[in-house]
């Protein structure tokens, strides 16, 4: 496994590569989710690639870059395990060089949800997702279901800006009682890693009624809250029963399908989680 940390190194590997190559972007302090990703890109590809990058770029000035978990060492071994073919672990001056001033925007499916909660998030994301796909000019790049809204932006983005390449779209992973694996899973003290299992479960009971048969957004949107405000622990930012797609917001679910995606506090921690619905 080849790690490189600079952009002028990954262009002379890049040069020379034959065959089909796959990307996973990651931010590090690898799990499981990460993994079915790279597992899942090892098994189509003729070579693979990963970064580990927080990209400061997507954080807002009062969230958690400076203390995003990291562990650099152990991501290496993960990786190795996985018989990745390069690891790219850039500075942030290589991603942003002195004076760059250059932005990627998605701007309607940016405006709601995560980005109305996380102004310039996906500016960030999109930004550093298209200069990976600049830089290392991939046939597939993976990417997880956990943050669909950003998986909506990047296949945007993708087909808006034209790369060759295709978005492979991947599972959300979970633990055993249901909550979605996330790095920021780390942050929850043990009474609050008990209470996260509350958004798998305000999901699963809005599928049920979907399932049901209730198609009213405004009414599967209450059976959602009704579970979130069982838990004194949690305070839901957003609850959205949103458009596939486009993410907007439906009064009434039809034909298309629609998503569910919230965004809650555990204490000091903000979680996401979604549950794509589609007709039976
Ligand atoms: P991150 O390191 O949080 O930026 O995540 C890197 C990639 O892994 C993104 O495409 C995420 O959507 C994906 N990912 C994170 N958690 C999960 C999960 N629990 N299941 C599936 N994919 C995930």
């Amino acid at each position: 496994m080849r790690r490189l940390e600079t952009v002028a190194a990954l262009h002379e590997w890049r040069r020379d590569l034959g065959g089909s190559l796959g990307l996973v972007p990651t931010m590090g302090f690898l799990h499981e989710g990460h993994l079915s990703l790279v597992r899942r890109a090892r098994g189509e590809n003729d070579m693979l690639a990963v970064t580990v990058f927080v990209n400061p770029t997507q954080f807002g000035p009062r969230e958690d870059f400076a203390r995003y978990p990291r562990d650099l060492p152990r991501d290496l071994g993960l990786l190795e395990r996985e018989a990745v073919d390069l690891v790219f672990v850039p500075d942030p001056q290589e991603i942003y060089p002195e004076g760059f001033q250059t932005y990627v925007t998605v701007p309607e499916l940016s405006e709601r949800w995560e980005g109305a909660s996380r102004p310039g998030h996906f500016r960030g994301v999109a930004t550093v997702v298209a200069k990976l796909f600049v830089l290392f000019r991939p046939e597939r790049a993976y990417f997880g279901q956990k943050d669909y809204q950003q998986l909506q932006v990047i296949r945007r983005l993708a087909r808006d800006l034209g790369f060759p390449l295709t978005v492979v779209p991947c599972p959300i992973v979970r633990e055993p009682d249901g909550l979605a694996l996330s790095s920021r899973n780390s942050y929850l003290s043990p009474a609050e890693r008990q209470a996260a299992t509350v958004l798998f479960r305000a999901l699963q009971a809005g599928e049920a009624a979907y399932r049901a048969g209730e198609r009213s957004g405004h009414r599967l949107q209450a059976v959602v809250k009704e579970v979130l405000a069982q838990e004194p622990l949690a305070k839901p930012d957003y609850v959205a029963v949103a458009d596939p797609e486009t993410l907007e917001e439906l009064d009434e679910v039809g034909a298309r399908g629609a998503v569910f995606c919230l965004a809650v506090w555990i204490g000091a921690t903000r979680l996401i989680d979604n549950c794509l619905l589609a007709r039976p």
